[in-house]
């Protein structure tokens, strides 16, 4: 048995998303980039890049990333550029998309003969949480009025709009598209590639994919465009775990169990969301708050059913562990790192990184 904690990462239950990102990319004529902002655990990356067009990025490590790790194609998008990361940017990437017009004009010289895009801001979001909300007020991430993009439409062929957020419903999809297409659609007939961005939840179950593709499709035939989808959490949702050891067990009024890890350090993502942990689903009648090892008082992974006791040394897996996870691990409270171990399509289970003294050490110094 491997030791916790680690991630685990099953090839197998990642093909199930990628098997239906190569439907939509067969049935639409979308290419997908996935956006490593989500994921960048790239020892899986070799399965992903049979089934997906390339990456897209926030940051110039994140584009390097994707070019080396990768294959395909490399967009690269930052909120904001520096001066001195322009010459890596433009040597590591396949297109640009800049986020202002400021940023497209202050980089237009260094970018000459690159393919460039801008970042459109629709002012439309399905997004419940205002933190994860590109429309947000007073939002810096992308442009949004027409007359100004209109200005500067012969130094770009293309525009991301990123403005879904785990959106799942398609009907909102589709109504925010029609948005897009009454507020730009002079300009999309005016460009030869067009990105939907990421955070739509077309991998999960139930979701209409022949409306979706046909969407995509239709879209992309009334403006002459090649669509881009970026999917995130999309391309690996339900795909790994965290697996961890209890460590101690107490009651306090409620029964509480100690684990090797830590929401903090370990997930993140969760606790900005103020969201629980899933636990692999299960429903006995002991319930148990588990929390994580570190000192933070509300370092609570939440509340589970369990069919027996707990007891120290027994194992529990955190389930949906890939999106924002990895991604965000820190070395808050000196917390053991979690290893990486992947599920191959064989079934064995490969540990392919593990993280030690030294890499805490050298994180600081
Ligand atoms: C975050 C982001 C994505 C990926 O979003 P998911 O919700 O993980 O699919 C794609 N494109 C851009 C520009 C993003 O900022």
């Amino acid at each position: 048995m491997l030791k916790t904690p680690y991630y685990l990462i099953d090839k197998q239950k990642l093909l199930c998303n990628l098997e239906i990102i190569r439907t939509v990319r067969e049935q639409s004529g979308a290419k997908a980039l996935l956006a490593l902002k989500c994921f960048a655990t790239w020892s899986v990356f070799d399965l992903m890049q049979e089934y997906m067009d390339g990456t897209t990025s926030s940051s110039l490590f994140e584009l390097k990333l994707g070019r080396q790790k990768f294959a395909g194609e490399t967009h690269a998008y930052s909120v904001a550029w520096a001066d001195d990361e322009i010459d890596e940017m433009v040597e590591n990437c396949d297109k640009i998309i800049f986020n202002t017009i400021g940023q497209l004009q202050r980089y237009a010289a260094a970018t000459e003969g690159k393919i460039r895009g801008l970042r459109v801001n629709p002012q439309v979001s399905s997004s419940e949480f205002i933190i994860a909300d590109p429309a947000r007020p007073f939002s810096r991430l992308g442009e949004w009025d027409a007359s100004k993009i209109e200005a500067v439409i012969e130094q770009i062929s293309g525009f991301m709009f990123h403005n879904n957020c785990e959106n799942s419903d398609f009907a909102l999809f589709d109504q925010m598209l029609n948005t897009i297409e009454e507020r730009f659609g002079h300009l999309l007939h005016k460009v030869s590639w067009v990105s939907l961005g990421g955070g739509i939840h077309f991998t999960g179950e139930g979701y209409p994919l022949d409306k979706f593709c046909a969407r995509l499709k239709q879209f992309s035939e009334q403006y002459g465009v090649q669509v881009y989808l970026e999917p995130g959490e999309a391309a690996i949702t339900l795909s790994s775990s965290l697996e961890v050891t209890v460590l101690d067990t107490l009651f306090n009024g409620k029964n509480l169990a100690v684990v090797d890890s830590s929401i903090e350090a370990h997930m993140l993502d969760l606790l900005i969301y103020r969201q629980d942990a899933k636990m692999a689903p299960c429903d006995g009648e002991h319930r148990y708050m588990v929390c994580g090892k570190s000192c933070l008082a509300g370092d609570i992974f939440g509340e589970f059913n369990f069919d027996r006791p707990l007891a120290i040394g027994d194992r529990l897996s955190f389930i949906d562990a890939a999106g924002y996870t990895m991604v965000k691990k820190n070395w808050f409270n000196g917390v053991k790192m979690p290893a990486i171990a992947v599920r191959q399509l064989d079934g064995s289970v490969e540990v392919v990184r593990e993280f030690t003294f030294n890499d805490y050490l050298s994180s600081l110094s």
